[in-house]
């Protein structure tokens, strides 16, 4: 937990002089979250979601066993002279169809005309496929079997999918379709889970306008909020829009009202250090919230803490600077609440196609288009203007190319790392 902040007036020097590295600040981020509370959640919308308890297989899976392929069920015993030129010639006794409950029996010499999935019938321990048999020419109840079958021959096993008693999936495994599948074979109709984090995003700035409104002379519109709120939901988290707060305290602080019932607050704007930016102010007196200058570019300014016991982050106006810190602090704190153990986003390695300078000491999150070559190695080139605002250069890039903190210039060559911006 961040200590508390006196309000900036009283100590002036202090913004400046917390100069935290990346890694520092998302640190203190994640020890101040925590997962949120399992709950039951119908399969169908737990894709993506995050098991808050391990599970173990209540049955089997397949629970009886059961033929693999449409033909028919024999002891093997009883086919091990057929062939083709000299076919084996058993009586059908009945019908199996997949789904009827019914308990049959193949006695010697027999056969059981069965279908993909049906039940097994006793005695028979193989099935021939209808393609190595044939029954038009014999009696009407008898079948001719060209193959020798050997035991266990298009049989499943009760259980050879999932067994009884089984660990099926361990706590903090994240949920795919085929998973929620299988919890579906196993008879299950909800996953327990980790619940949905609820995210409020609120904008900040006299010159901010909603979408939609006529343009004014001096104002913009809002495209943080839009930005911030469907990268958290396709993150996984549910968004409401705490609007947009005026550059003033009291304004701040009634919008800030309405997060109450939220798991994470996202501000953006006011927390650099202009005139007007009376957000970091009017954070510091409604919670515990401190203001970091932290080591990267774009997004220097960043706020963290708790209102009315709500974590909060703050970040920049800027609307490049906003999404990358979103992205760097915002995404590793929502899969922590969504109980994941894998907080922070893959990295890939890459080869950089132009020189980059990166003066300052900050790390440098460069929108950048990466592809991978025909040898399989990824390469990077930038993209767009790197302005902290020129919301362009995110919009054509795929990754962000992250040169460190102590590396003033890149190469063409030199091998940097780069975070991947997800499916488009
Ligand atoms: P600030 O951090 O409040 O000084 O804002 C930095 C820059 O970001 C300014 O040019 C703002 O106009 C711009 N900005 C702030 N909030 C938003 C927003 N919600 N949407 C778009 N631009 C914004
Ligand atoms: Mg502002």
């Amino acid at each position: 937990m961040p200590e508390p902040d006196r309000p900036l007036s009283e100590r002036p020097w202090e913004d400046v002089a917390r100069l935290l590295s990346v890694d520092d600040a998302l640190a203190r981020i994640l020890a101040d979250i925590t997962p949120l509370e399992a709950v039951d959640m119908p399969l169908l919308r737990a894709r993506g979601m995050t098991l808050a308890e391990s599970v173990c297989a209540p049955c089997d899976v397949p629970p009886f066993r059961n033929s693999a392929m449409d033909g028919y069920a024999v002891r093997a015993a009883d086919t091990i002279d057929a062939s083709d030129e000299r076919p084996t010639v058993l009586r059908v006794t009945a019908v199996a169809p997949a789904g009827s409950g019914e308990t049959q029996t193949v006695g010697a010499g027999e056969a059981i005309r069965i279908m993909t999935g049906a039940m097994m019938p006793v005695g028979a321990d193989a099935v021939v496929r209808f393609e190595e048999t044939d029954d038009s020419v014999a009696s009407p109840d008898s079948v001719r079997v060209f193959h020798s079958a050997a035991l266990g021959d298009n049989v499943r096993q009760a259980g050879e999918d999932v067994s009884f008693g089984s660990a099926v999936f361990a706590a903090g495994r994240t949920l795919a379709p085929p998973d929620l599948g299988l919890l579906a074979a196993l008879g299950a109709t909800t996953a327990r889970v980790h619940r949905q984090p609820r995210v409020a995003v609120l904008s900040t700035g006299d010159e901010v306008e909603q979408p939609g409104t006529p343009p004014r002379p001096g104002a913009i519109y809002d495209s943080n909020a839009t930005t911030l709120a469907a990268m958290a939901e396709g993150w996984g988290a549910e968004v409401t829009s705490l609007g947009i707060a005026r550059d003033r305290l009291r304004d701040v602080a009634e919008h800030l009202k309405r997060a109450a019932a939220s798991d994470l607050i996202v501000t953006s704007g006011g927390v650099s250090l202009g005139d007007y930016d009376f957000v970091k102010d009017a954070l510091r007196a409604a919670g515990e919230v401190a203001i970091w200058q932290v080591r990267m570019k774009p997004g220097k300014p960043l706020a963290f803490g708790r209102i009315g016991g709500v974590p909060l982050l703050g970040l920049p106006g800027n609307p490049v600077a906003a999404a990358v810190s979103f992205e760097v602090f915002g995404r590793p704190a929502i899969r922590k609440m969504l109980g994941r153990r894998d907080l922070t986003p893959a990295t890939v390695e890459v080869v950089l196609g132009e020189r980059l300078e990166n003066q300052g000491m900050r790390r440098h999150y460069v929108r950048a288009w990466i592809e991978r070559d025909m040898a399989g190695e990824w390469s990077a080139r930038p993209v767009g203007s790197q302005g902290a605002g020129m919301l362009t250069s995110l919009v054509l890039a795929n990754a962000l190319l992250i040169v460190p903190e102590t590396v003033e210039r890149a190469e063409p060559g030199d091998r940097l790392r780069a975070m991947p911006l997800g499916a488009r």
